[in-house]
């Protein structure tokens, strides 16, 4: 509250100096949803840009963020204050804008190049009056998501991605008209990381991530930055194992299953990432025998290089290795429960990077699918061996130090015993007749 407190300090010297000063954006559209919001956006009408400096400069250290456009900070305060611009599109990316800073321009002018009529919202920080130039309060209470204005809305590509993010966010419909629009957009110059965003909050924020792609589905504009998902769209399964359709109905199902599942999850965006991209090698691997019969063997290896290639195109390299491993291991649980190999599990969780996000990647895979099956037996299994595995790593294993003491050296051979030594450990075998082993067969190879 010590950020509202702030605004209203501003409202207050920009109204004894005749301007007025609105809350903007997110935060009054979330108000009005009842939702949380985050950050404050406000926006400062009918002062001169120098007066506002003299104000913000006579609250705190001001910090000029983008001062030609007409935008501030204040230090230690998390709010946006800007002033009325207007925005032209001066090129393909979505930093080419022409930029034109006027406090005297009139709130509707100021509104119109907002992106969506919800967003467009401002509401009075004094008085508490709110300002609706496009009818976004209806579009609201519709659960509609409307472009501001037919020619500007072209002008910037990532309002698709923004479209799809609210719409999953807020279980919301796109307008036609939006969707038209949108469908005819370029969106091949846009930076990876603004499409990340979305694709962040999309994942992290909705309680069906399924929209999000569903929605770029219906504007045809999945080719761009997310050919992998368009290419699971009429990928056949086996209907014994898939009664709800093809991979990419499975895929939104996972997601939506993911999204209640990732609050308890160790890395939830690697977690997200895992349930979007596990099926991918669907797309290259699946076939149909003469019998009608479907297959896609080895997928999880064949979505492991397609992950890659995305994550990588998104410049992702940080949450590789973990979305990788998921991807790779993710059908390994359901497999392994029911074949209750003690060894074979041991293996598995010594191979997985964060276990429980892979138990949960199981669940969520399973009750994806039409035919949903109580997964809370499979889930008490699989946790119970995992603790058995942890249990199992605090026992002592056989170290370098002590090869050592064997007298061998650092080495390939070296290497060699400590993975052996690990592996006997995975099966129950204990440190001291592991030693015995190695040492037996050093001894071995000295007398030959
Ligand atoms: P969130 O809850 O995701 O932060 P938000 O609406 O606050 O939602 P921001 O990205 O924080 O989204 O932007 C704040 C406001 O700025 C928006 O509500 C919208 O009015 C405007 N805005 C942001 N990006 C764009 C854009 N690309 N085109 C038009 N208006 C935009
Ligand atoms: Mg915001």
């Amino acid at each position: 509250m010590r950020d509202m407190d702030m605004a209203i300090k501003i409202a207050k010297q920009v109204s004894e100096n005749g301007g007025r000063t609105f809350l903007v954006g997110g935060c009054v559209r979330d108000e009005i949803l009842g939702k949380e919001t985050k950050d404050i956006d406000i926006e400062v009408h009918n002062i001169e840009i120098e007066k506002l400096i003299e104000i913000l400069n006579s609250l705190g250290e001001v910090k000029k963020i983008g001062a030609s456009f007409g935008v501030f900070n204040l230090k230690g305060y998390d709010i946006d204050i800007a002033m009325p611009r207007k925005e032209k599109s001066s090129g393909r990316g979505h930093r080419d804008f022409e930029i034109y800073v006027d406090p005297f321009i009139g709130y509707k002018e100021a509104a119109k190049r907002r992106d969506f009529t919800m967003n467009a919202l401002m509401k009075d920080i004094l008085t508490g009056e709110v300002i609706d130039s496009f009818g976004g309060i209806d579009d609201l209470k519709n659960k509609t998501i409307r472009h501001v204005n037919d020619e500007s809305f072209c002008e910037d590509p990532l309002r698709v991605f923004r479209a799809a993010q609210f719409a999953s966010r807020f279980d919301f419909k796109i307008d036609q008209k939006t969707i038209d629009l949108s469908s005819k957009m370029d969106l091949s110059a846009l930076a990876f990381e603004r499409v990340f965003e979305e694709l962040k909050k999309a994942l992290l924020k909705s309680d069906k991530p399924s929209v999000f792609f569903e929605s770029l589905r219906d504007m045809n504009q999945l080719s761009t930055w997310f050919k992998e998902v368009e290419d699971l769209i009429g990928v056949n399964q086996p209907k014994e194992h898939h009664p709800e359709g093809d991979v990419f109905n499975h895929t939104m199902l996972v997601l939506n299953q993911a999204a209640k599942l990732r609050k308890d999850a160790k890395d939830p965006l690697a977690f997200m990432l895992a349930a979007m991209c596990h099926d991918f090698g669907k797309a290259v691997t699946t076939k149909i025998d003469e019998n009608g019969k479907v297959t896609s063997y080895k997928h999880e290896l064949e979505s492991v290089k397609i992950t890659e290639a995305f994550l990588d195109r998104l410049n992702k390299v940080n949450l590789k290795k973990e979305v990788l491993n998921l991807v790779e291991l993710h059908m390994r649980p359901n497999q392994m429960y029911n074949v209750a190999k003690k060894k074979s599990m041991m293996r598995l969780w010594d191979k997985c990077i964060c276990p429980e996000d892979l138990i949960l990647l199981a669940r969520a895979d399973s009750l994806g699918r039409d035919k949903i099956k109580d997964y809370d037996e499979i889930e008490k299994i699989l946790r119970a061996s995992l603790k058995d595995y942890k249990n199992l790593m605090k026992k002592p294993q056989v170290t370098g130090k002590d090869l050592i003491s064997l007298g061998l050296k650092p080495g390939e051979e070296f290497s060699k015993y400590i993975q052996f030594g690990h592996k006997l450990h995975l099966s129950g075998v204990p440190k001291e007749q592991v030693l015995r082993h190695i040492s037996a067969d050093i001894d071995k190879k000295q007398s030959l």
